[in-house]
């Protein structure tokens, strides 16, 4: 059978991608430093980038975390298995080079089967990280894994697709006050029903802020394609206008002698056919956040795919599951963001 095969590489120190529902993750042998090391390596991940723990029980969190505080008690009870991420203290086993060097340790329970069958499979904690190349947008296919990992890991087990689509929602509770490193799934009203204390870093309220984010890997250029993205907020009149303006603008330089650039546009289904662009991808409804979320990064991935040189992408509402799409395409952009 390919899981029990999957939890023999896992502990002897291999590293196996393998699915969850919010996207496709790399894993290998939490308690093994040698295992994080090659996670590392086969992502092309800077060092100081921590690793998430996974668990497919609560009773193994004593094993990863020095002490489990209330507040995380409360929110394990009401999210877990889910597509949350608690920052709590390293316990004394975790090698630092899961946790990037540092004391604290990132530990969830994923609710997919396949994932909670490899943990226990492996009889060990498996730390995971997105499964993508550094810097490439995460994998919400098997087919995205082996596109980025073909090669450098042993084995990826194929689910299909993801049902969320984003990466979980990362709070820390290491600090006095609960603080969301990360949006996801997973929202801040969400948490706050169990802890009304809960905020959101500032270093992640605005892309552009210019406030060092807290979660280590929220500072890396994260989920960018090849060609130039800016993301566009307005009515939707304004921005079906300045989009095909701005399109108008690149087919004539083309024409007159330039090198021909291939224009995209990241739509909706609301919006997809008013754009006058070589490729034009619609993310969903925007009735239907949660399949824009589904479909951010594979058509992310679709733009490098189709070479497109020049992107243009709708901006979302920042309320919701929406507060996790605009920080994930603000970053594929660079922060690029024009406000009409
Ligand atoms: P990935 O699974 O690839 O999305 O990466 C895991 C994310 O969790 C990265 O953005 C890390 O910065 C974050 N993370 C993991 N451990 C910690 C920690 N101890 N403190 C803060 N952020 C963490
Ligand atoms: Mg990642």
């Amino acid at each position: 059978m390919a899981l029990a095969e999957a939890g023999r590489i896992i502990r002897e120190g291999g590293l196996v991608a393998f699915p969850t529902e919010t996207v496709y993750g790399l894993g290998g042998d939490a308690m093994n430093p040698e295992s994080s090391k090659k996670i590392y390596a086969a992502k092309g991940r800077p060092s100081d980038n921590p690793l998430i723990v996974h668990i497919s029980d609560l009773s193994e969190i004593d094993r990863v975390v020095r002490k489990v505080p209330e507040t995380a008690l409360r929110l394990a009870r009401r999210f877990w298995p889910g597509p949350l991420t608690m920052i709590l203290e390293k316990g004394e086993e975790v090698p630092l080079e899961t946790t990037g060097g540092l004391e604290t340790v990132a530990v969830r329970m994923p609710g997919n089967d396949i994932a909670a069958a490899l943990i226990r499979e492996s009889h060990t904690p498996i730390a995971a990280p997105s499964a993508n190349r550094s810097g490439r947008p995460s994998p919400t296919l098997a087919r995205h894994c082996a596109e980025d990992l073909d090669g450098k890991i042993e084995m990826i087990l194929d689910g299909g697709a993801v049902g969320i689509g984003l990466e979980s929602t990362i709070v820390d509770l290491s600090t006095e006050i609960p603080t969301i490193l990360r949006p996801g799934y997973i929202t801040l009203s969400m948490i706050r029903e169990i802890l009304p204390q809960a905020q959101v870093d500032a270093g992640i309220i605005r892309a552009d802020s210019g406030i060092k984010p807290k979660a280590p890997g929220m500072k890396y250029r994260h989920y960018a394609p090849r060609g130039d993205l800016t993301v566009v907020r307005g009515t939707r009149q304004a921005v079906v206008s300045y989009i095909n303006a701005q399109l108008a603008e690149v087919s004539a330089r083309s024409l007159s002698g330039g090198r021909a650039e291939k224009t995209a546009v990241i739509a909706t289904r609301e919006t997809a056919s008013s754009y006058q662009a070589d490729l034009v991808r619609d993310l969903g409804s925007r009735k239907d956040p949660e399949e824009i979320a589904r479909h951010l990064f594979g058509v992310l991935r679709e733009m490098d795919e189709e070479n497109a040189d020049v992107i243009f992408a709708e901006a979302f509402d920042d309320t919701g599951i929406g507060a996790a799409i605009m920080n994930r395409l603000l970053k594929a952009a660079g922060g690029k963001l024009i406000q009409l």
